[in-house]
């Protein structure tokens, strides 16, 4: 039995068969076919070979081109190694004789060629040892990359091992047999995390390199809330790990029973707890949650995984159904908030730093053809129920006013075209960077609520990437600066008269909620999950002692005591849990 530790970002235990399903990374797993099946490997492996070929003819016409015939002949030297006898006969030999699956046919053919000149002393014939495994890339990319366009599935509950697995990955995942999620790297505040959650998927992601040592097939337990990953665990460990999933399933059937009640402090403050979606499918997990409504709808989702850009109706139509299953409650329609790590397609241009860059509502306003269809549905849709426009990442006023301008120009056309909108539709932006905190005034004079993002705010404020795992202990949501900045938020909110909620992961995790109550929320919202806990925590505080303790975390100056002073909080209002 071995143990992992990497970074909890999904709670939740899961007890199943290891899946090696990515291997962006050096190790492929050890892999066999059947006897029946090496007439089809041997087929997809000199498809793959041909693309290759194909693909380094490219690269050899452009350099060409664009640098001069010296340059383009670097690439001859690939060619001629894709297209060597010794190393073809030796993937066919693996195929056929050994029965390897043509990716691991490939990582111990090639491993052979890239040890021998990785050991020569001539350091010319050295560096043919990098030309091999540029080759070996491409081929596992073109190999991987055709299972990676089917959906991630699994024939048996298993755990899935990836090395990392984007937004678009996890949005195509089987949801019938994959029981949970561990990745190499990634961060506390990935996206590739948050659908996890919404998937109710333990996941633990940050675990590094270790990960290599495992193979398909290898039990594993996968505990989600200590961050843990268990490999081959010895019996009395699955029995306790046993006990473990059963006492969560008891408290979930307990805290079924607070679907219909409402989340009101003993002291009688209402809190209003609505549900961030990323599909449309999750509205019956808020309706079973009982969720006062969509606080966040994350639209791009509808992109991620989809080979087709949507087209108006398709968001007419997606937009329809969530009013429609949720049964008048509001929903608030975050527009497109692609970039950074949510790519959809050939993306644009990769950039040096795609998380200050081209992301959200930057993308949107420069491609207006996109943004205009979104917003022309969800106009439309707004007639059907209590629907709100919300953009996100909203940097500057002059963000602002141009959407604004476009949304008008919609009216204005849907107008024309007798086609019915709500007219008086309410409108909203992310508060995720400091620059709008701080202007939070100005914007509030020309918005009608704003929802506070702390998944980024956090990263923003203390210049820390959501994504990485070797700055994940300083991505921390209860950073005095962060909490001075929301807190700068509620009351500007409050003074400018507008609708404030949080919907950043943190207001999920009930170590916050007492905090975020004193602060002066009175909304949040969280994965549909997480909404029974938080409101058994807000019927079981008070609002003044709530305050209290805000008053007191103020007064502090260090994340990791404000955290233990949260955490000692929660204990004493469930003692007997402790
Ligand atoms: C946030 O940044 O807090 C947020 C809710 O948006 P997302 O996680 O989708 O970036
Ligand atoms: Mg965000």
């Amino acid at each position: 039995m071995r143990v992992f530790q990497g970074i909890a970002v999904s709670p939740g235990v899961a007890i199943a068969k290891a899946m090696v399903v990515d291997d962006k990374q050096p190790k492929v797993s050890r892999r066999f076919i059947s006897r029946a099946n090496v007439e089809a490997e041997l087929k997809r492996l000199a498809d793959a070979m041909d693309l290759v070929a194909e693909q380094i003819q490219t690269s050899q016409d452009e350099v060409a081109t664009e640098l001069g015939d010296q340059y383009g002949a670097i690439f001859s030297a690939h060619l001629q190694m894709v297209r060597d006898e010794k190393l073809n006969e030796s993937l066919i030999d693996s195929i056929r004789y050994r029965h390897y699956t043509a990716e691991y046919a490939v990582s111990q053919s090639f491993a052979r060629y890239i040890q021998f000149f990785e050991r020569v002393p001539n350091p010319f014939l050295r560096e043919r040892a990098g030309d091999f495994r540029d080759i070996e890339q491409r081929l596992l990319n073109v190999l991987f990359g055709a299972d990676a366009k089917r959906k991630l599935a699994a024939k048996q509950p298993s755990i899935v091992i990836a090395h990392d697995l984007t937004p678009s990955e996890m949005a195509n995942l089987d949801r019938v047999n994959i029981r949970g999620i561990v990745t190499e790297v990634g961060g506390p505040g990935s996206h590739s995390a948050i659908v996890a959650e919404a998937l109710e998927l333990p996941a633990v992601v940050g675990v590094g390199s270790h990960l290599r040592e495992i193979q398909t097939d290898t039990t594993l337990i996968i505990d989600g809330h200590q961050g843990r990953v268990i490999v081959q665990p010895d019996e009395e460990t699955i029995l306790r790990y046993e006990n473990e999933v059963e006492q969560q399933r008891q408290t979930k059937i307990k805290l079924r029973g607070l679907r219909d009640l409402p989340a009101v402090t003993a002291d009688g403050e209402t809190i209003t707890l609505m549900a961030n979606i990323e599909f449309p499918h999750e509205a019956d997990a808020c309706i079973e949650r009982g969720a006062s409504g969509v606080g966040l709808y994350r639209t791009e989702f509808l992109y991620l995984g989809q080979e087709s850009e949507p087209t108006e109706e398709d968001h007419y139509q997606v937009y329809s159904k969530v009013i429609r299953d949720m049964q008048g409650s509001p929903i608030v329609i975050r527009t497109l908030d692609l970039g950074a790590d949510k790519i959809f397609g050939d993306g644009h241009p990769p950039e040096q730093n795609p998380f200050l860059g081209l992301r959200s509502i930057r993308l949107s306003l420069r491609n207006t053809d996109q943004f205009r269809r979104q917003l022309r549905a969800i106009l439309r849709a707004s007639v059907l129920g209590d629907v709100s426009v919300m953009f996100p990442l909203v940097s500057t006023l002059h963000e602002l006013r141009q959407a604004k301008m476009l949304l008008s120009d919609l009216m204005e056309d849907l107008e024309e075209q007798s086609i019915a909108f709500n007219r008086d539709l309410k409108v909203g932006i992310m508060v995720e960077v400091p620059s709008s905190v701080i202007m939070l005034d100005r914007f509030a004079q020309e918005i009608d609520f704003i929802s506070i993002g702390t998944n980024d705010l956090v990263q923003y404020t203390l210049a820390v990437d959501r994504n990485n795992p070797d700055v994940a202990p300083l991505y921390n949501s209860c950073d005095p600066a962060v909490l001075r900045l929301i807190q700068m938020a509620v009351d500007s909110a409050r003074k400018g008269d507008i609708d404030v909620t949080l919907c950043g992961q943190m207001g999920g995790n009930p170590v916050y909620t007492m905090l975020l109550i004193g602060m002066g929320l009175r909304s949040l919202s969280v994965t549909p999950s997480a909404i029974p806990e938080i409101k058994q925590i807000c019927r079981t505080v008070s609002a003044q002692k709530c305050r209290e303790l805000a008053t007191r975390v103020r007064d502090m100056d260090n994340a990791w005591e404000i955290k233990r002073l949260l955490r000692e909080n929660l204990r004493q209002l469930f003692p007997d849990d402790a």
